[in-house]
């Protein structure tokens, strides 16, 4: 022991001694604990006070670390791991320094072995751990690693006893499970004040109380509830284990037979050296599955203990791991107030990115260009949420574009999917697949007879274009502002979605006659489309419309204006499409056609019907689609159209979709989303216009109606950038665009939009009315 520490140790009269116990063990939970003590100890509370205050100062070597409720982080939903990494030994200061960056880590040491450094890593219930390790392992140098979760726990808690090895038994706890109620917003805020160090004073819940807005009553009542649900491990004094005399700490690790594991830890646990004993994870290169973490005031003094555990146990095949460098021993800081997501690795995969791809992203609005920062890069999908590679967790509003209606990585979805890809990927010839999912979508949607399968949304519009034009022998076409039917040339022309976000009048690249044949007119104005048609007798071959528009935000059709157009392009002579790449299956199961019983001529589909992969289809009466070759003279073709693993997971996803109640439920969630985004909107006087169809949706920041594309441009997109980016801290991604819908999935639970909602009511209380 060095002398310093020593001659700490050897300042404490039995009074402290006796009082440190009492701090460590019974601290009692009252709104005037140190008057408690005093009455224990036979000592007025003032000198409790004193000598609490010497133990904590430089007098006592600040013995007292700090008291505070000590708190179980997995009873509380936290996850944690034990991770052990091989590092040269000349990178390991810089190794350690970038792992201790992250808030999660609580403990790091350099230990004397090959496996040289050992962290501790615990993220909230909401964030995923694996791709946290992965994440900052890769950030960090990516030396091998292994991490090391704890199978079991036998033993966790350090009580140095002060007065004698006869007192010194730490108490065995039975810790490690997650607690069966979830600490709600309130119960954060109580951990989040109750962990940190007291005020050394006659009331040291006083300050607490105040924060809270509650009685001192109300905070010693909460810490009995905490302890009783199993959050609250105890309130106690932490002592600095080195001033106590503590000098060494080794980590010993067992190789048991599974079946004497328990029976080991049973020894283990009943030597008072022992803080902590756990069961972890093993590998081909890691056997040991039992760890102790042995305390004594001496290596030797550890190395006896690890001996008699061998002794009492007959396991022989250990090894103590010594730390030689602490490089962070710190307190986990549960619920710390959002301090912004980290997102290093999707900053420097951004950076990357970029070098080899135009904007660093394969389609424009991915790049967060109108809401500012930079785009998180997802590692995983698991239901309703989304995992950035960073490790954190998102609900999920965007789902792939409207693709996932059943949530990500739905597992009939996926198993289908594995199961298609074992018995080859593509065939370039006819399967079986196809001619279910097209008998499942003539069969759902009722305006089409014949379906073609293509790749992609823009393929489907282009195609059906195509063939309006070959049916009607006329080559112009009318669309609507703001709504966007793909990226082909000719539809690119007063464009919603990532066209309008970045705020261009069109594309660059097409040539004029290629676009001269589009007329626009703005949506849900049927007078406009009456002038357009009288204008252009007889040469007009198709309108093409969103029936909801879902690509300059969601803007329901007024009544009337879909029935308008299907007069109007019947008396005409022109064909009606209704590009239903969005609302298709989603807003109910047959398409908006159905949903506002008007059937167009031709129907455009994506996103939904591939379940996730990349698929499109055109598809109407058998008389028009005999048109298309091989039957007919419209030419269209695709290598890959139909093939087996989009077919797949599209009938997959009908399949589900096509059970009793499904949309019931998809509506109820959706209404209880709007209604708490309109409810959030009131409480907080926001500006914002909200609109749904089934399950699309928008928040417009707007003091208006929004009914067209006019309208809509006229929304504070500003104000979306804050709110999206205000939503993103709180973990809910929403499409980063005012002129984008927001989709729900049949995975988000009623908890995830209660969370969205209130994470909604946050972002726009700070952004004013
Ligand atoms: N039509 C509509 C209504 C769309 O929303 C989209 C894409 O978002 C498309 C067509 C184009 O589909 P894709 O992106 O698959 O080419």
């Amino acid at each position: 022991m060095a002398k310093a520490e020593e001659a700490t140790a050897q300042q404490l009269d039995i009074v402290d001694r006796r009082l440190l116990d009492i701090l460590q063990r019974d601290f009692p939970p009252t709104v005037q604990p140190f008057a408690a003590i005093g009455q224990r100890l036979g000592l007025p509370e003032e000198e409790v006070l004193a000598r609490v205050r010497r133990l904590k100062g430089p007098e006592k070597g600040r013995l007292i670390r700090q008291i505070s409720a000590i708190f179980d982080t997995m009873a509380l939903g936290y996850k944690s791991t034990l991770v052990a990494m091989q590092v040269p030994p000349d990178d390991v200061d810089r190794v350690a320094a970038a792992i201790n960056r992250h808030p999660g880590v609580s403990h790091n040491y350099q230990r004397d072995h090959t496996w040289n450094l050992w962290f501790t890593l615990a993220v909230p219930a909401d964030d995923d751990l694996e791709t946290t390790v992965v994440a900052l392992v890769d950030g960090a140098g990516g030396y091998p690693y292994r991490p090391l979760p704890a199978l079991r726990v036998f033993k966790i808690g350090v009580q140095l006893g002060m007065e004698g090895a006869e007192h010194a038994s730490p108490v065995a706890t039975a810790h490690g499970s997650r607690a069966a109620t979830a600490p709600t917003t309130r119960d954060r805020a109580f951990v989040r004040e109750l962990q940190e160090d007291i005020e050394i004073v006659p009331q040291p819940f006083a300050g607490v109380a105040q924060r809270l807005g509650v009685s001192q009553e109300e905070v010693v009542v909460w810490l009995q509830q905490a302890k009783a649900v199993g959050w609250l491990r105890r309130f106690a004094a932490i002592l600095r284990q080195r001033q106590a005399g503590y000098v060494a700490n080794g980590m010993a690790v067992w190789r048991v037979p599974e079946d004497s594991i328990e029976r080991a830890a049973t020894v283990a646990t009943s030597l008072p050296q022992v803080s902590h004993c756990y069961q972890r994870l093993t590998y081909p290169d890691w056997p040991y599955n039992l760890f102790t973490m042995i305390h004594a005031k001496s290596k030797e003094n550890c190395q006896a203990v690890a001996r008699k555990i061998s002794r009492e146990t007959g396991v022989s095949d250990y090894v103590i791991l010594f730390s030689t460098k602490e490089y962070k021993k710190a307190r986990l800081k549960y619920f710390a107030p959002a301090q912004g997501v980290t997102t290093s690795r999707s900053q420097s995969l951004y950076t990357e990115a970029q070098r080899y791809m135009p904007g660093g992203v394969n389609s424009p609005v991915r790049a967060f260009r109108a809401v500012g920062g930079e785009p998180l890069f997802v590692a995983k999908g698991d239901g309703p949420y989304i995992y950035d590679v960073d490790g954190q967790r998102y609900i999920d509003y965007v789902l792939s574009w409207g693709s996932l209606i059943l949530g990500h990585a739905h597992p009939q979805v996926v198993s289908a999917l594995k199961e298609a890809a074992e018995r080859g990927i593509s065939y370039g010839a006819p399967t079986a697949l196809e001619t279910e999912l097209a008998k499942r979508v003539v069969e759902a949607v009722p305006s089409i007879e014949m379906v073609r399968f293509v790749n992609s949304g823009t393929e489907a519009t282009m195609s059906a274009l195509r063939l309006a034009r070959a049916h009607t022998g006329r080559s112009k076409i009318i669309k609507f502002e703001g709504c966007y039917h793909g990226h082909a040339d000719f539809l690119l022309v007063r464009a919603g979605s990532g066209v309008t976000t970045l705020g261009l009048p069109g594309s660059a690249g097409v040539p004029a006659g290629t676009a001269r044949d589009t007329l626009t007119a703005p949506y849900n104005d049927l007078q406009a489309v009456g002038r357009l048609f009288s204008e252009n007798r007889d040469q007009i071959a198709a309108v093409i419309v969103e029936p909801v528009a879902g690509n300059m935000g969601v803007i329901p059709p007024e009544p009337g204006f879909l029935e308008g157009l299907r007069e109007a392009t019947k008396a005409e002579g022109a064909l009606l499409i209704f590009d239903e790449v969005i609302t298709g299956f989603r807003v109910v199961y047959g398409g908006a056609q159905t949903l506002y019983s008007v059937m167009p001529d031709l129907t455009c589909l994506g996103k939904v019907i591939g379940g996730g992969l990349p698929v499109g289809a055109y598809g109407g009466r058998k008389e028009i689609m005999e048109m298309v070759a091989p039957l007919g003279p419209m030419y269209q073709a695709g290598t890959l159209s139909g093939n087996p693993l989009s077919m797949t997971a599209g009938i997959e996803t009908l399949k589900v979709l096509a059970e009793p109640g499904t949309y019931e439920r998809l509506e109820e969630k959706s209404a209880r989303l709007a209604e708490g985004l309109r409810a959030a909107a009131e409480a907080t006087r926001a500006p914002v216009f909200q609109t749904r169809v089934g399950s699309m949706f928008c928040t417009f920041f707007a003091n208006e109606s929004v009914v067209d594309y006019a309208s809509a441009k006229r929304s504070d997109t500003n104000r979306y950038a804050l709110f999206f980016r205000a939503m993103l801290e709180n973990g809910v991604y929403l499409a980063p665009s005012q002129f984008e819908a927001g989709f729900l999935s049949l995975a988000h639970s009623d908890q995830d939009i209660d969370r969205t909602v209130e994470a909604a009511e946050a972002a726009l209380s700070t952004l004013g009315g």
